[in-house]
């Protein structure tokens, strides 16, 4: 499901003073079957975004080898991307939705990009956002909603078109307990069914109700996988 060799990665600089970016990933090697649940942990600065990011095809490997959903990433052509994107469910730290777009809008998106009928549409996105507590919100504007709010949102959009592959960057940051625990739940629930689930977060307490295999990276380098 996801296999990384040796991957390292750096950041392009714009600069033209030839100075070089801090290197985000050194000699990365990791594998997670399909179905399998994640912690991704670290302090500060230690890669977990970027390694979400390439995991989330946001950026190639700068060396080393990356296979996705049954994919070698470095030879793929942009198409082939495309489509291992809509495979891929993304709960982004800063939410990423479209402020201008109804709640209804942002969560319908991934169907939309499967040309879903929009019957089926309205059902599916009705029944995530009543699962996630903002059943009554679906008119409502990103901006009009609380940090919570947004993103139970984002959460809802990742997941709604039953990706193959989520990836989460502190997802419960702006929830509380309760909530927390229940995304974890959803996540458990995901996995149970196939899902491949990937959460960075700082979140101790949750991790401690919550044991699970972790990921650790350290200045780059991967420094537990257990
Ligand atoms: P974490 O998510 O664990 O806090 P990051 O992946 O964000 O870690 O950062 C790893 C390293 O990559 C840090 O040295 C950081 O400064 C650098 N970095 C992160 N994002 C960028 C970027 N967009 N451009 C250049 N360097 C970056
Ligand atoms: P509550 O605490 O309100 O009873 P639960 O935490 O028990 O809610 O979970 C509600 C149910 O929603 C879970 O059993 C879970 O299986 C289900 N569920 C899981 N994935 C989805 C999904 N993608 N869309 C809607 N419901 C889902």
């Amino acid at each position: 499901m996801i296999r990384l060799r040796d991957v390292s990665f750096r950041y392009e600089t714009a600069g033209a003073s030839g100075a070089q970016a801090p290197v985000a990933l050194r000699q990365v090697s990791f594998a997670v079957p399909q179905g399998g649940f994640r912690w991704l942990l670290g302090p500060s600065g230690a890669g977990k975004s970027s390694l979400l990011r390439l995991l989330a095809l946001g950026a190639r490997p700068t060396t080393g080898t990356l296979e996705l959903l049954g994919t070698s990433i470095a030879p793929a052509r942009r198409a082939a991307l495309a489509r291992l994107r809509r495979r891929i469910g993304v709960v982004h730290q800063d939410f990423r939705l479209l402020p201008d777009l109804p709640v209804f809008d942002n969560v319908a998106l991934p169907l939309r990009l499967q040309r879903r009928p929009e019957d089926e549409v309205r059902d599916e996105v009705h029944a995530i956002l009543d699962w996630v507590g903002l059943g009554s919100r679906a008119a409502a504007r990103p901006p009009q909603l609380s940090g919570g709010e947004q993103q139970r949102v984002a959460i809802a959009r990742a997941v709604i078109h039953r990706p193959a592959l989520v990836l989460a960057d502190e997802p419960t940051n702006a929830l509380d307990e309760h909530q927390a625990t229940r995304l974890m739940d959803l996540f458990r629930d995901l996995s149970g069914l196939g899902t491949t689930i990937v959460v960075a977060t700082h979140n101790d307490a949750l991790i401690r109700r919550r044991p699970a295999h972790a990921l650790e990276l350290a200045h780059g380098r991967l420094v537990r996988d257990g």
